[in-house]
């Protein structure tokens, strides 16, 4: 019985090991969407038509494609709103007197998204919807390498303000319109991924959006492309003295936006309209509400988003668009194709702070645009790392370890005991504290930490070679580790396991140092299950300091000094199965400070206090 239970245990998750362990396709889906949309702004009801050219480039035949309809999230009885009813920690914005705001949506408040028809290739096809996605099953099936034409008709209603996007948003924004036109869901190396709108993520199919946006000729409108008709439309888009001249009630605003996964774009009739243009970048707009409590903030974070906008060009790789936008809208900061929506009212460090991150999305979430449903921490984690890289930078905060908030959030996850492997369904967490911690901290983590294993040179040369290599191609965890393996020569595969797909935990300890003759013998402990190599720095009460380097075996390599100032013995390599290991200081015991493992605290250690040996003065 044993015997035969671990061979369906290899056989079980030796497959599932497959699986994840394939790296992203070469080939991509192409989707063209013409989008045509009608906005009343008393009602908040829009109609649209929509042509979309959908590209085949998979080696499969297609019979059945799949839309998400995420307004549909934001009707009582959705499974949004019973998730909000169920987890224990539900978000704060979505609720009022500890009850779900969706369930108490009236008719006229809540969301929807519906199709009224659908043709391919001017054949009617048949569909349905479940919740948030629409099913269609084709009239003919498109072959591998095919393209077919599927127009719609459709209608919506814009919810109130629960989450990301609505209408009337706390800091009274009309129109905050992401989410809000019949998506196609992405077909990639895994399948469909028609995943209900039940809480977070996205995952998109790139292609090329015209849309044409017609609404009130008081509405200022600021979101994902270029303004086709700037001359028309005025609002601050026209060249400098040009006369607007508008007939009617309604202005229709063109837009295009080549190569994007997503549209978005926020309307509110009492928005300022900045542009900045950066010396060596994209124009950059700004969209925010009147008011004289902020308005410094505001023009004050123009040149910091350029600022951030070099900072990520350089450290990342060439941000590919002529234009961002950051724009006053949402419930906090939420990521879209070539802008943001960020809420305004905040003080200066914290308003920079969320367009920092919102921004650096724009090369993870919409470049790289891993899919985020099932690998979060690789968007979210690498955006909080490379966020607070910027930030210590921009805004001269010079914090030793810009990641210490990320180590600190990780820790208290650990010790709650709610922790769960990185490779979770963001969906599926039990709490929406450890999807939080685990996404944004551990992933920012899972780079800073990477940095300690194959030093920081070589840190910062894989993100940019990950991002040349996999912009627009839907990176998957084992991207990233190839990358870093290439450029560090090391072997990483137990790096990805252990700290992605388990909740191992690193715990080294000194365990004793003990006089030999005229030398000392220091025992080292592995406590925790995942490995790692170790710094150890040594002080001596002659004040001298110096380093040990304890490679890990199965790493196959070893990092270049990282205190090049201090002289570096590089030890005997640590298999991980032995618990402990050995190693002597050419110091007597009388000499000996301290000893420390991990000066600079990058290791994720989660029980600190063992890492330290020093003697009491
Ligand atoms: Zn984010």
């Amino acid at each position: 019985m044993r015997h035969l239970q671990s061979l369906f245990f290899t056989v079980f998750f030796g497959a599932a090991f497959y699986l994840s362990a394939q790296s992203s396709s070469s080939w991509q889906q192409h989707v063209d969407y013409t989008m045509d949309v009608q906005m009343d702004v008393k009602t908040y009801q829009y109609t649209g038509t929509q042509k979309l050219v959908y590209t085949n480039n998979s080696p499969d035949e297609l019979t059945r494609v799949y839309y998400h309809l995420y307004y549909n999230a934001f009707q009582p009885g959705s499974e949004m709103d019973i998730r909000l009813q169920n987890i224990k920690d539900p978000d704060k914005r979505m609720m009022e007197d500890g009850k779900s705001r969706i369930a108490s949506l009236t008719e006229s408040e809540i969301g929807y998204l519906h199709a009224k028809s659908l043709t391919q290739d001017n054949q009617p096809v048949s569909f349905f919807e479940e919740g948030t996605i629409l099913v269609v099953d084709l009239a003919k099936p498109i072959p591998a390498g095919g393209k077919s034409t599927l127009e719609m008709t459709f209608e919506g209603q814009v919810p109130l303000q629960i989450r990301r996007a609505g209408r009337n948003s706390s800091e009274d924004v009309a129109l905050s319109m992401s989410q809000w036109y019949p998506k196609l869901s992405e077909y990639d190396f895994e399948g469909w991924h028609p995943n209900p709108y039940i809480a977070r993520e996205f995952h998109g199919v790139w292609g090329d959006f015209d849309v044409k946006i017609t609404l009130d000729k008081d509405y200022t409108v600021g979101g994902t492309g270029y303004l086709q008709n700037p001359q028309e439309i005025g609002h601050g888009y026209e060249a400098t003295g040009t006369k607007i001249k508008t007939k009617g009630k309604t202005l229709t605003w063109h837009f295009k936006a080549p190569n994007v996964h997503d549209f978005m774009w926020a309307a509110d009739p009492e928005y300022i309209h900045d542009i900045y243009e950066m010396e060596n970048g994209p124009t950059l707009h700004f969209f925010y509400k009147d008011n004289p409590e902020f308005n410094e903030n505001w023009k004050n974070l123009q040149p910091k988003t350029a600022a951030a906008m070099t900072f990520f060009n350089n450290n990342i790789g060439e941000y590919p668009y002529d234009q961002y936008s950051v724009i006053q809208g949402g419930d906090g900061g939420m990521e879209y194709a070539m802008s943001t929506l960020i809420t305004g009212e905040r003080e200066f460090g914290s308003l920079v702070g969320v367009m920092v991150h919102e921004l650096a999305h724009s090369w993870f979430q919409h470049v790289l645009a891993t899919n985020e449903s099932k690998h979060e921490w690789m968007d979210e984690g690498f955006t909080s790392f490379i966020s607070s890289l910027c930030m210590n930078q921009i805004m001269e905060q010079n914090k030793q370890n810009p990641f210490e908030g990320s180590y600190r959030g990780y820790y208290a996850l650990v010790n709650s005991g709610l922790e769960m492997p990185q490779s979770t369904h963001a969906d599926r967490y039990t709490t929406n504290f450890a999807y939080g911690i685990s996404a944004y901290s551990k992933g920012a983590i899972f780079l800073s930490q990477l940095g300690y294993v194959i030093g920081q040179d070589k840190l910062m040369e894989t993100i940019k070679k990950y991002f040349n290599d996999f912009k627009f191609k839907h990176p998957v965890p084992n991207d990233i580790k190839r990358t870093a393996e290439k450029v560090s020569g090391m072997e990483l595969n137990w790096y990805l396991t252990d700290w992605t797909q388990t909740t191992n935990a690193i715990d080294y300890g000194i365990k004793s140092v003990e006089a030999d003759g005229n030398k000392t013998k220091v025992t080292m402990e592995r406590i925790g299950e995942m490995p790692m190599p170790l710094d150890i720095l040594v002080v001596g009460k002659d004040g001298t300091q110096e380093t040990y380097y304890v490679p890990l075996r199965m790493m196959y390599g070893e990092k270049d000094n990282p205190y090049p100032n201090l002289k570096r013995t590089v030890l005997e390599d640590w298999p991980w199965a032995y618990p402990t290991y050995e190693f002597t200081l050419d110091m007597s015991l009388d000499n000996v400070q301290a000893i420390m493992i991990d000066p600079s605290q990058l290791m994720a250690d989660v029980e600190g206090e063992n890492n330290i040996y020093q003697v009491e003065e």
